[in-house]
């Protein structure tokens, strides 16, 4: 009897892991086409000192508006798009997007923020990327954007002095990188010390359980300190309550983000999010006795 189970078993296994895999050669296809199609989209999530309040960025975060699928989730097309290689064009469909957004928010009055932008370890090893990058950043107007680039810890792990030297390329170019996820890797200090890297990003696994978790808890704030002693800015993603925003204030972490700010906007409500908290502060400062 245990035998049959086993054998049901493996056969539920099997069929769960054929589903999903045809799904992943489905969407693969798709992608292709969503590529042509230009089928995407980028939503802006507010980034905040933790200090004052104020939006001082916005991290641009890419969405797939499927025709007949709805919202396919990053996390699990970015996947397929760095492994087929076609991370290359939608990264460079994204920094476009976002700095033409960024130089429409300008047109229209929004202070000067600085813009987050993803970029996969794939497009590092591209010739393309500082090319891509220098065209960008001779447009009218770049040099009222701050731009700035999320890379992951396994970026800098696998990177080889051709990495490094076309980091330091681009960084020329008047751009920062932003170190993502950080402490889910596994990447040393000294990553931090080699690499023209000037922020680094919590990973929100550790925010989340900051509160229940001593060791999260002591870890938080340990990459608190040992960034700033670097001389580099702290933000921590995925802040979802208030006691984790008073906790990580307490720590003086630089910057916050997450869904008790806001949620990833479409652009016009991440406009409308800034002139709106920019309107409250000003009514605060006003208010006889606040
Ligand atoms: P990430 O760069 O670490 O982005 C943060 C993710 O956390 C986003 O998920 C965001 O929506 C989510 N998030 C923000 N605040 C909260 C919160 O308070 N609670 C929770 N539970 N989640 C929060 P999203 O947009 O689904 O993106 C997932 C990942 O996909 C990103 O992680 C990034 O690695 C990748 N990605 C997104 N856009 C791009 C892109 O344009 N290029 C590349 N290469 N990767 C991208
Ligand atoms: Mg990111
Ligand atoms: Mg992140
Ligand atoms: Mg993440």
């Amino acid at each position: 009897q245990s035998k049959q189970l086993g054998k049901n078993r493996c056969q539920f296994y099997s069929s769960d892991m054929q589903e999903t895999a045809r799904r992943r050669v489905q969407l693969e296809a798709e992608l292709r086409v969503a590529i042509e199609r230009r089928e995407f989209v980028l939503y802006y999530q507010p980034i905040i000192d933790a200090g004052s309040g104020h939006v001082t960025g916005a991290e641009a975060l890419v969405r797939w508006q499927h025709p007949l699928r709805g919202r396919v989730s990053p996390d699990e097309f970015i996947a397929i798009a760095e492994d087929t290689g076609m991370i290359v064009p939608i990264g460079a469909w994204v920094l476009d997007e976002a700095l033409r957004q960024a130089n429409e928010w300008l047109a229209q009055g929004l202070p000067e923020l600085r813009l987050a932008v993803n970029v996969s370890g794939v497009q590092f090893r591209e010739q393309g990327l500082l090319e891509l990058i220098a065209q960008a950043a001779r447009k009218p107007g770049f040099e009222r954007i701050q731009l700035v680039l999320e890379i992951t810890e396994s970026v800098l792990m696998q990177s080889s002095d051709a990495t490094e030297a076309l980091m330091r390329e681009i960084g020329k170019l008047g751009i920062n990188y932003s170190l993502d996820d950080f402490g889910t890797g596994y990447s040393s200090l000294s990553y931090l010390k080699r690499f023209p890297v000037d922020h680094v990003k919590i990973d929100r696994s550790f925010v989340s359980d900051c509160l229940d978790d001593v060791n999260d808890a002591l870890l938080v704030e340990a990459i608190i300190n040992m960034a700033h002693s670097l001389g580099l800015n702290v933000t921590a993603e995925g802040v979802e309550t208030e006691s984790q925003r008073e906790f990580l204030s307490a720590r003086r972490c630089d910057f916050l983000q997450g869904y008790l700010i806001s949620p990833p906007l479409p652009a016009d409500e991440f406009r409308s999010f800034v002139l709106r908290s920019r309107a409250t502060r000003s009514l605060d400062a006003q208010a006889p006795n606040s």
